[in-house]
């Protein structure tokens, strides 16, 4: 399913591998420490090498690693793009400040895209693996922060892109899409 915005800027949900879709920009599904994890987050690394974590240790040794809520830049190694933003979103918990965190993180990682003049980006479904965000809570917050971001910014990008690896999660997603633009 796609979606085109008055100001021509695409929203595009589809199935599949987010390491296999060429974009200049792929989000990850990142965890605080910037240590490597398992879903999205270990699928991005054993694609994209061995180079991805050797800057996310130089950011660790830095910053200590990555709030939740935002993301940290590095390039991609060998994956089908220009940069990796590893965003960190929350651990559900049923507090209200998980949405906060949640639409920060996509925020975060479009804030990224604009500084680097990123035409298309990618994101996972951020939080709904092992993070246990109920899936139909968080799909209308990603799906609209990233949609409000594409209708009402100055931003350079033209086409954001979820990668979503089931079919139950890309209905999910769907399903917001579909109820947003009706409004
Ligand atoms: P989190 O810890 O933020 O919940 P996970 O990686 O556990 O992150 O899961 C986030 C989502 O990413 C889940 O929907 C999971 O199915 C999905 N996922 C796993 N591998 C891939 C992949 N290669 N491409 C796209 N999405 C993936």
């Amino acid at each position: 399913m796609q979606y085109e915005f008055t100001n021509g800027r695409i929203l595009h949900l589809v199935q599949g591998d987010i390491t296999q879709v060429p974009v200049d920009a792929i989000s990850n599904a990142a965890n605080a420490a910037l240590r490597g994890g398992g879903g999205v987050d270990g699928a991005i690394h054993r694609a994209g090498g061995e180079a991805i974590m050797a800057e996310l240790d130089v950011i660790r040794a830095e910053q200590g690693g990555c709030p939740t809520g935002s993301a940290v830049a590095t390039t991609a190694g060998r994956l089908p793009a220009t940069y990796v933003f590893h965003a960190v979103g929350p651990i559900y918990s049923g507090a209200k400040r998980d949405a906060e965190m949640l639409a920060s993180c996509y925020r975060r990682c479009l804030e990224l895209a604009d500084e680097r003049q990123v035409k298309r980006i990618s994101f996972p479904s951020i939080s709904t693996g092992v993070y246990g965000y109920p899936l139909d809570e968080a799909a209308p917050i990603a799906v609209g922060t990233v949609a409000d971001w594409l209708a009402n910014r100055e931003t350079s990008v033209e086409e954001a892109i979820f990668v979503l690896f089931d079919r139950r999660t890309l209905e999910a997603y769907e399903r917001a899409l579909k109820a947003r633009v009706r409004n």
